[in-house]
């Protein structure tokens, strides 16, 4: 008599598996992004503010289903220091205004006080912030939507790339290794063999990256890093403080609440900045939806 298989053992990798280098961002990253939203709001004081983005995220997703191949590929060996989905791309440069507009309709955003000129310049700016190359200061809500509409066009892009599957990087980039630009924070993964593992994600096109836990990801003599959170909070982000830079960076703890999402999170969590702050850290890292006033 056959009998049932019995339950397997959860299935534990051998250490000498290598985590995967990079992982391109989800097809369903604006949706769940936008449950995500909706979920931090209840309760929150910045609700109507998260579920409005929301509503752009859920118009992002739809974006994103309808967007077509931008053609782009990454070579076999990848090259940290010449991204493909660099700011100058045509293939990307073209796409996002016709988004922008879809976006800004989505949520009753009128941009009929916009040039093509006007807009152009809202998103060399935002591609600056994205690139770590300037402040978050006097952005308004058009300048939400461009942001939008290129995270849109570039996790579109890093979707299609076809990052080689055991793509090995020789040391831990800076930047995004798809398109350079900075990373918002970190996640520390659960479940299916990758707990504990680290990622950078990219504040532009969502691409995460490993990257080696308990180091300053800012500055390479910071070996020690402290942890700082929200007082009765679950734990799912902590400021990851850097005595020797003293800079931090924000680190989503999935083992704490497997539904973290770096943006939206970080979003609901400014109260961490404004505390982190009062200690004497500086903010490192860009979030795109951070308008004049958010920022601590
Ligand atoms: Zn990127
Ligand atoms: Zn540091």
């Amino acid at each position: 008599m056959n009998l049932p298989p019995p339950n397997l053992p959860p299935q534990i990798l051998p250490s000498t598996v290598t985590p995967p280098a990079l992982l391109a961002p989800a097809a369903d990253l604006f949706a769940r992004r936008a449950a995500r939203l909706r979920h931090l709001a209840g309760g929150h004081s910045m609700a109507p503010w998260l579920l409005w983005l929301a509503d752009l995220a859920d118009a992002q997703q739809q974006a994103l289903t309808g967007l077509a191949d931008s053609g782009l590929r990454q070579a076999a060996t990848l090259d940290p220091h010449h991204p493909v989905l660099h700011a100058g791309q045509t293939a990307l440069r073209q796409t996002w205004p016709a988004i922008c507009a879809s976006l800004a309709a989505a949520v009753n955003v009128d941009l009929q006080a916009e040039t093509s000129a006007s807009l152009e310049q809202r998103a060399a700016a935002c591609l600056e912030l994205a690139a770590g190359q300037a402040v978050a200061a006097g952005r308004d809500t058009v300048d939400l939507i461009v942001a939008a509409a290129l995270q849109v066009v570039w996790s579109g892009a890093a979707r299609h790339l076809g990052l080689p599957a055991s793509s090995h990087l020789d040391s831990e980039p800076e930047s995004c290794p798809c398109c350079g630009s900075a990373a918002l924070g970190s996640i520390v993964r659960a479940g299916d063999g990758a707990a504990g593992l680290r990622y950078q994600e990219c504040s532009l096109c969502a691409t995460r990256w490993n990257a080696v836990r308990a180091r300053c990801t800012l500055c390479t003599e910071g070996s020690r890093v402290d942890y700082l959170g929200l007082e009765g909070s679950s734990g799912a982000v902590q400021a990851e403080t850097c005595e020797h830079c003293h800079g931090y960076i924000k680190t989503f703890f999935q083992d704490k609440d497997i539904n973290v999402d770096p943006l939206a999170d970080d979003l609901a969590t400014l109260a961490l900045d404004v505390l982190v702050g009062e200690q004497g850290y500086a903010r490192a890292l860009p979030n795109l939806f951070l308008g004049e006033g958010e920022a601590a």
